[in-house]
């Protein structure tokens, strides 16, 4: 009976994902058949700005449907060598434009480390960008984002703090749910997808956070003997 329950808890949370994508996909499909009804009615000009917005919306979709792709079968053959160090170190350059108009500082401390991980170097790209992302967006009034990187003996540790918003117990337990998010502009789907490349890395996620103190994510990886 038991296995019976866990398939029957498996379907109901593929339902719930089912109906998030079908939601999330909906929408901007909606905006697109209306824009192409008024595409056929309208002038020049206006035509230039009604298909802007369609194009707009179909990178949505695009973007929602790449998310998931995480999902399907993971390419093990695809995996390198991985420097965890210079990964960190292009995507801390990325966002640094971005922290510094929101008056935020990364502060970071990232040995030059030889020991190397398995992993696809563009999924560990989006899992750093989306979590320091992240960070950055907890600091609506600015304020510091801390990025280090350590080896112990068998593991590559990274972790992220920011002195931010924080979150409770309850959020805490939402975060990596598909379309979890308390932004306005948001999509909840950085974590969902972060956890899951992660997992497939056979690596470690924790989260310490509270609120109006701020938030660490931690992350380890099997480093290569
Ligand atoms: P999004 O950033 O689009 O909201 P994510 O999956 O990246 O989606 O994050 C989901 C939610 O988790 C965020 O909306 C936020 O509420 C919470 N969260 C994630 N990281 C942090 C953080 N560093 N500090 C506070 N809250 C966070
Ligand atoms: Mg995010």
């Amino acid at each position: 009976t038991e296995e019976i329950l866990r398939k029957a808890e498996k379907l109901s949370l593929v339902g719930e994902l089912a109906a998030g994508i079908a939601h999330e996909i909906r929408n901007p499909l909606t905006t697109i058949k209306g824009f192409v009804q008024l595409l056929r009615k309208s002038h020049e000009e206006t035509k230039l700005l009604y298909a802007d917005t369609i194009l707009e919306e179909i990178d949505r979709i695009n973007f929602i449907v790449s998310e998931f792709m995480v999902f399907a079968k993971p390419h093990a053959n695809y995996y390198t060598e991985c420097d965890v160090c210079e990964i960190l170190q292009s995507v801390i350059k990325l966002l640094e434009a971005e922290a510094a108009l929101k008056d935020v500082i990364l502060h970071h401390e990232i040995p030059q480390i030889r020991k190397k991980i398995r992993g696809e170097k563009n999924q560990l790209k989006q899992v750093f960008l989306n979590i320091i992302k992240n960070g950055i967006e907890a600091l609506p009034l600015g304020g510091q984002v801390r990025i280090n990187a350590h080896n112990t003996h068998s593991e590559m540790v990274i972790t992220i703090q920011d002195n931010g918003v924080g979150m409770n117990e309850n959020q805490i337990h939402k975060l990596g749910e598909p379309f979890y998010t308390t932004k306005p502009s948001g999509n909840g789907l950085g974590l969902m997808v972060s956890y899951k490349i992660i997992q497939n890395h056979n690596g470690n996620i924790r989260v310490k956070s509270e609120v109006n103190q701020g938030t660490i994510f931690q992350l380890s990886f099997p480093l290569i003997r």
